[in-house]
């Protein structure tokens, strides 16, 4: 390590555990002995074949995922799965002529995934939002579709802080899709009515570039026929994931991602950090006296991504933080820029010492304005 210890609380791409830099550091330029590096390692080869195959068994045993589920690693980020969902779903509508699917809109993310996916079926959105987003409304509100192919959520809202306790409630036969870029395999994931969970890496699980779906199998096979062999789940699965390059680095940095899990207490011991790291930041901001602010319904509230304002919003002030923080080697705090304030990411690589840091910061900041 050269350089003065810094703290990464970037929203994506995050920060990668200590140990996982190391080891891909070492073996960017020899890959298991092989005297070739990681990178210029054939996508054909033996070697990435076992690859690819041990970290899809990571996949399965870290997050416990059912045996009637496929996991796939794909390219194009949670964006190209706002197309690949009804691309390759929309044939389980129960309406033939006007295939539809049902849409919670939370934030920003959920929000681009109907502008996307109005392309390619009727979008029915379950309550209209209110913005700003603070959590979603009295479920009793709910207009669903019974036609619908599925109900798709953003598990955790990147942007806005919104992160959903459980999975909320579908109409029988109706199959959740949700979208956990930004929480995956952040604490157990209870996968009862789920057709499909989508996430980038970038954020919780490694580097840019690796998109993983997780499908049950009943759902596979029944796709648009203009839908782009790359967005395809059944052309993916035929060929491993291996229908064109995959996004091989990316591949072994989960797969390091994943090992890291396991050897520090799995999903369980994650999610115990995590709730840990989320708490101490909460009771900070709620016991400022409200310098500090988050008004996100308390069951609602990220414990990945955690926005406040300073002084109610004080531009000023919020400039000055930003600044300060950043002297202190605290970096990437700045919201994201259609909301302004402040954001914190806390990702499973970012440890409690490291949100202790930030909280003591925090207090001196105050007690400094
Ligand atoms: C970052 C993010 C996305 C978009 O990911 P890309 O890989 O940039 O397409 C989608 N959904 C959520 C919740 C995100 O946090």
């Amino acid at each position: 390590m050269t350089g003065k210890r810094v703290i990464n609380f970037g929203a994506g791409p995050a920060k990668i555990p200590e140990t996982v830099m190391e080891q891909a550091e070492r073996e960017f330029r020899n890959f298991n002995g092989t005297g070739i590096g990681v990178a210029e390692t054939s996508h054909r080869s033996a070697q990435f074949t076992e690859l690819l195959n041990s970290t899809k068994k990571l996949f399965v045993e870290e997050l416990h995922i059912p045996s009637n589920y496929e996991v796939l690693f794909l390219h194009g980020g949670g964006t190209g799965q706002f197309a690949g969902v009804p691309l390759n779903l929309s044939a389980f509508s129960k309406n033939k002529e006007q295939p539809t699917a049902d849409y919670i809109v939370t934030g920003a993310w959920s929000g681009k995934a109907v502008d996307e996916a109005k392309k390619f079926i009727h979008v029915n959105k379950v309550f209209e939002p209110t913005k700003p987003y603070t959590g979603p409304p009295v479920v009793d509100t709910w207009k669903r579709d019974p036609d619908a192919a599925y109900l798709y959520y953003c598990a955790n809202e990147t942007v806005h802080g919104i992160e959903f306790p459980k999975a909320p409630e579908t109409l029988p036969g109706v199959p959740l899709v949700a979208d956990v870029s930004s929480n995956f395999i952040s604490k157990r994931f209870d996968f009862t009515d789920h057709g499909i969970v989508l996430g980038g890496a970038q954020k919780n699980l490694g580097t840019a570039g690796l998109t993983v779906a997780i499908v049950r199998q009943d759902l596979i096979g029944k796709e648009q026929p203009i839908t782009p062999g790359i967005l395809s789940y059944a052309e993916m699965l035929k060929n491993n994931s291996v229908y064109n390059t995959p996004s091989t680095f990316s591949i072994y940095i989960t797969k390091l991602v994943l090992e890291w899990i396991r050897e520090n207490g799995g999903v369980d011991g994650l999610a115990e950090r995590n709730q840990a790291k989320a708490d101490l930041l909460y009771q900070a901001i709620d016991n400022s006296d409200g310098f500090y602010s988050n008004n996100i319904v308390p069951e609602y509230r990220s414990r990945m991504n955690i926005p406040f304002r300073v002084g109610g919003g004080d531009a000023d002030l919020e400039a000055a933080f930003i600044k300060e923080a950043t002297a202190a080697g605290m970096l990437c705090l700045k919201g994201h820029r259609s909301v302004g304030g402040i954001r914190a990411s806390i990702y499973n690589s970012v440890t409690l010492d490291e949100v202790q840091v930030l909280v003591d910061f925090m207090a001196e900041f105050k007690a400094k304005h």
